[in-house]
């Protein structure tokens, strides 16, 4: 499990892992980044580089990399498997004490990984890297995240930090617990919340992508707070039955009224647009409950099928084949 172990060579101290999905435009600057923070680590360090199935020229540059520099390691994924897998196959090949996983669009600075190791060093197991200002960033991508997180703290028993992405460091023994979690529906920074340890905070500003388009495009973004939410929070089914408790009360109140309308009023036949209004409002309640419930069913099928989370194509890097089975 240990890469650099396995080999019989020291393993780093530090480990960093960048996913990386169609991301050409950048890894340049990015290497050139990277390699000046591994000079600045106060100790040995290497960069993992995953590769979530690019289409573009992103891996021929970086088996390149790997190839040439000893400190730099590629592992390729059969195909996309987004970014949130993506993160967990590095992680699961990271070999260092302290474990960093940031952004490859350089919206996560190298040089703040400085600040967090620093922390880390102080004792806490866990360092979030937390955004203070937010360039380049939609009104839109802010104003959704901040409700997004606000409405999550309210839904679940887990304390997932505000304004965190996955830009942080975390020490082995919360790395470890991290590879025990197979969980296939993955909302890593909230299984990071969920595990405990002591936790601290880094701030930073966070810039705008340095090349490139976002790779998160809306509806990923709506699949990854929904993710968060059914993840960690059976408060949604529990809507269902308030739901339905209130609707059935609703139900009895205008019963109640019919018998009465019926015993005391004559000629009452029209009433044709309360029941179609009634029949249509509680067919959409329905539907979306069932959807609801759905959501849990489909997470449940896709936990037990027990498929690993991810399939490596190739490494490039690693001194020998590493054991990373995701189970
Ligand atoms: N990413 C990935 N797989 C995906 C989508 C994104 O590995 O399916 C990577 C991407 O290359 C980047 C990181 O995840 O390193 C964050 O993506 P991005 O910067 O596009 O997200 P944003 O900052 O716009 O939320
Ligand atoms: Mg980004």
């Amino acid at each position: 499990m240990n890469a650099g172990n396995a080999a019989g060579r020291k393993a780093p101290v530090y480990s960093l892992v960048i996913p990386i999905f169609n991301e050409e435009a950048v890894l340049p600057l990015l290497v050139r980044r990277i390699n000046a923070l591994l000079d600045k680590l106060d100790d040995s360090a290497e960069a993992i580089f995953v590769d979530d199935g690019s289409r573009d020229t992103s891996v021929i540059f970086l088996r390149g990399m790997a190839a040439s520099d000893p400190r730099f390691r590629l592992i390729e994924l059969s195909r996309n498997f987004g970014h949130q897998i993506a993160i967990t196959a590095g992680m699961d090949a990271a070999a260092g004490d302290a474990v960093v996983v940031m952004d490859a669009d350089l919206q996560d600075p190298p040089e703040v990984v400085l600040d967090l190791v620093a922390k880390w060093k102080e004792g806490y197991e866990i360092v979030y890297a937390r955004r203070t200002k937010r360039e380049g960033e939609t009104l839109f991508k802010r104003v959704s995240a901040s409700l997004f997180y606000r409405a999550l703290e309210q839904m679940t028993s887990v304390t997932i930090p505000r304004d965190v992405g996955d830009f942080r460091l975390v020490g082995r023994k919360a790395l470890d617990t991290f590879k025990q979690m197979p969980e296939r529906d993955r909302f890593v920074r909230g299984m990071f919340g969920w595990m405990g340890f002591k936790q601290t905070a880094v701030s930073f500003e966070r810039p705008e992508r340095a090349a490139g388009e976002t790779k998160y495009p809306f509806w990923k973004m709506v699949r990854l707070a929904v993710h968060g939410v059914i993840g960690f929070s059976d408060k949604p089914l529990r809507l269902a039955l308030w739901a339905g408790l209130a609707v059935s009360g609703f139900a009895a109140l205008l019963g109640v009224f019919a018998l009465f309308s019926w015993l005391f009023a004559s000629g009452i036949v029209h009433g044709w647009t309360s029941t179609v209004v009634i029949i249509s409002f509680l067919s959409g309640i329905n539907l979306f409950m069932t959807g609801i419930v759905g959501l849990y069913v489909g997470g449940i099928h896709a936990e037990v099928k027990r498929r690993p989370l991810y399939v490596i194509d190739r490494l490039t890097g690693f001194e020998e084949a590493v054991n990373m089975a995701a189970e």
